[in-house]
């Protein structure tokens, strides 16, 4: 079994559309800022997958500065770095995702959440744990100015 751990983080912007979190548009007046769809939960989660079998970070692979990686879906991208986890002979034993944000309230859409990031990695939602939290208004997230979101995964090796 291997283990890995990602972190992100992502500018909120007023009027910039479409928060995508774990794939879900989530409806808020805010977006947040990035070269991809910037879903700062699948980002932690790419960073995670890419960790546990020590390949590097996803701006190795995506990098930021690729015109083809220009407001492209994240989940496009997790199911290419799944690509490479099955090349290396893994399967995913768990993900667990924890969003921090002070808002929007993401309650409504954990299961949905969790839904869309199992179909992209091809395994059961039983597999994948969503949770959002706040920090309690401190700090950047407090303020509203960024969404932060941290991913630990097991993979396994296949038999
Ligand atoms: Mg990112």
């Amino acid at each position: 079994m291997r283990i890995g751990h990602g972190y992100d983080v992502h500018r909120l912007l007023k009027g910039v559309p479409g928060l995508v979190l774990c794939g879900v548009e989530i409806p808020f007046d805010y977006g947040l800022s990035g070269h991809s769809d910037a879903d700062v939960a699948v980002h932690a989660l790419m960073d995670a997958l890419l960790g546990a079998l020590a390949l590097g970070d996803i701006g190795l692979y995506f990098p930021d500065t690729a015109p083809e990686y220009e407001g492209i879906s994240s989940i496009l991208l997790l199911k290419r770095v799944m690509e490479l986890v099955r090349g290396k002979g893994y399967r995913i034993g768990n993900a667990d995702i924890t969003v921090i944000a002070q808002r929007p309230r993401l309650a409504p859409y954990i299961t949905e959440m969790r839904a869309r990031v199992a179909r992209a990695m091809d395994t059961g939602i039983e597999n994948v744990s969503v949770k959002a939290t706040t920090e309690e208004g401190l700090g950047f997230t407090g303020t509203g100015d960024g969404i932060a979101a941290h991913a630990v995964v097991l993979l396994e090796k296949e038999q």
